[in-house]
């Protein structure tokens, strides 16, 4: 599932490559993932000029002169700009772009497409919900998200209303980095390890986002992800000794999702 590094990549490389494009014509696959009707997603957009793209948490925000173009690749999925004649097999739609380029999008489940009229961007339902990107805050707006907090440090980051773009694949390493157990509870936590906390969000993230995001995950030219499974410090690796004191990496459950931690840097005994 593409989380920060990834969505924040894809929005990098739109802005890059996509900005001044026109939309000349839209073709819809999958009617479910917008949220207008098709024809009013069509007249919206279409002769609409790229202006740029970022991101909110696992939102690509598009700005265009006739309003937001957003997408949510959901589990996961492809934007590929390519031409007619180079289309990948799976697509869901396709924007035309007037210079004969377009482009594909693809979801592998289910995702979205959605429009937003200029203004109204704080009126998407979805969008509204998110906190501020994860890497887009201060020590001091992180410590003041934190106080009063009653849940765990894993739930916490994972939702997506207090910090958004952290997901299931980067929270391991995230936690591993501040030497927290994932079910330590946010009122445990000291001054010193809030700040190794905030620190490890960005030790977490940063690597995989300067290496276009995970292997895993395609561009939007095709090529795939650089941050390898041998970036991974100890997600994903039960039994592999711990990168910093050796002890066997083990594999928790923790709710309804996996945890993979090393026992003796991540002790859970505060509680
Ligand atoms: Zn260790």
């Amino acid at each position: 599932m593409p989380e920060l590094p990834e969505i924040a990549s894809r929005a990098r490389e739109m802005n890059q490559h996509l900005s001044a494009k026109t939309i000349s014509g839209i073709e819809i696959f999958q009617p479910k993932s917008l949220n207008v009707p098709v024809d009013e997603f069509k007249t919206a957009l279409t002769g609409a000029a790229i202006r740029g793209a970022a991101h909110h948490g696992k939102w690509i925000i598009v700005d265009t002169t006739r309003g937001w173009l957003l997408f949510n690749l959901g589990m996961g999925g492809e934007l590929l700009l390519v031409t007619r004649a180079s289309l990948p097999e799976k697509r869901r739609l396709i924007f035309d772009f007037s210079d004969g380029t377009c482009l594909a999008v693809n979801f592998w489940w289910f995702g979205y497409a959605h429009f937003a009229r200029t203004g109204e961007l704080d009126r998407h339902p979805m969008l509204a919900r998110l906190g501020p990107n994860a890497l887009d805050l201060s020590l001091e707006q992180f410590y003041a998200l934190l106080v009063g907090q009653r849940s765990t440090v894993k739930s916490f980051l994972l939702d997506q209303s207090h910090i958004a773009g952290i997901g299931n694949a980067y929270i391991h390493d995230i936690l591993f980095l501040a030497r927290l157990h994932p079910q330590r509870l946010l009122s445990s936590l000291s001054s010193a390890e809030i700040s190794s906390l905030y620190n490890a969000i960005h030790q977490g993230l940063e690597p995989s986002l300067a290496k276009g995001g995970a292997f895993y995950e395609t561009d939007l030219l095709g090529q795939k992800g650089r941050f390898l499974l041998q970036d991974i410090l100890v997600g994903y690796r039960e039994g592999q000794p711990c990168p910093n004191c050796s002890t066997p990496i083990v594999k928790i459950k923790t709710g309804s999702t996996s945890s993979f931690l090393c026992p003796t840097c991540q002790p859970k005994d505060l509680l």
